[in-house]
């Protein structure tokens, strides 16, 4: 049986930066969104893709078969399983983005871009604001701590349950870790590999981005921009059938989210 799941607040990542953010531009955690927008410029020629290099993309902290790691194990409820999942992947997110938050500046990265696409951040009232990249991952990373601590939509007491909106909010919550994530591979790869610490980065990104695909989290449009990568990644983690099939049921581990889809709401 699974015990209560730990609150998330005890797992704040220490070495995440806390940096100075105009509280008056962080939107409240219910209404918050994003949209992607080209930024209307001339596609800068772009550099080559550092992360696409086979001497990096074969790089990983485990070989594990993450296909049998995203599946919902029997008897476990959905939403606890996405519920616990995605506090694992928002703790361990923040983490790989202390790494080279320093790195992460106002001055390096002054937009939250992932190639030739712009993330704008808006706030509750649908207002855009401009944000650095350090910034746009203050409002994410600040408004998700508040959401997986909220007892009201991540409950960790025996009985309570969850709320209608918890699977559109553990939705959001993915597409903005995921945003997150592209950006550290667009923008600071190079660091990353300088701390030995993409096949980290690697292992977390095929796991994240395998778990999305299981449970239908994020629009596909939404996670194209990074489709090359995963292609590299993820095409040997689990999209290769259960070649053993235990259970024997699905012969054809193609049809991948078949099963477990998250209802939209
Ligand atoms: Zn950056």
């Amino acid at each position: 049986m699974l015990g209560p799941r730990p609150q998330s607040s005890s797992h704040t990542v220490p070495a995440a930066p806390v940096r100075p953010v105009d509280l008056a531009c962080v939107p409240m955690p219910l209404n918050w969104k994003s949209k992607a927008k080209p930024n209307g410029k001339k596609p800068v020629p772009e550099e080559k893709k550092l992360y696409l290099e086979p001497e990096y993309t074969k790089s990983r902290a485990t070989d594990f078969e993450f296909k049998e790691l995203v599946t919902l194990p029997r008897e476990i409820d959905l939403n606890e399983w996405l519920a616990s999942n995605t506090t694992t992947f928002f703790n361990h997110i923040n983490l790989q983005y202390s790494t080279i938050s320093e790195f992460c500046t106002a001055d390096t990265c002054q937009t939250m871009a992932v190639g030739s696409t712009q993330y704008y951040w808006y706030d509750e009232r649908g207002k855009k604001i401009k944000c650095t990249a350090p910034q746009y991952v203050d409002f994410v990373m600040s408004s998700v701590q508040k959401l997986v601590t909220d007892e009201d939509i991540f409950p960790t007491k025996y009985g309570k349950e969850f709320p209608n909106s918890f699977e559109s909010l553990v939705k959001k919550i993915f597409r903005y870790l995921f945003h997150v994530l592209a950006h550290i591979y667009s923008a600071h790869f190079k660091e990353t590999v300088a701390l030995e610490l993409h096949g980290h980065l690697n292992t977390l990104y095929t796991h994240f981005l395998l778990f999305i695909r299981e449970f239908n989290l994020v629009d596909p449009k939404e996670t194209a921009i990074m489709d090359d990568l995963t292609e590299v990644l993820c095409s040997n983690s689990g999209n290769s059938s259960s070649a053993s099939g235990s259970s024997g049921g699905t012969e054809n581990g193609g049809g991948a989210a078949a099963q477990n889809h998250v209802k939209e709401r």
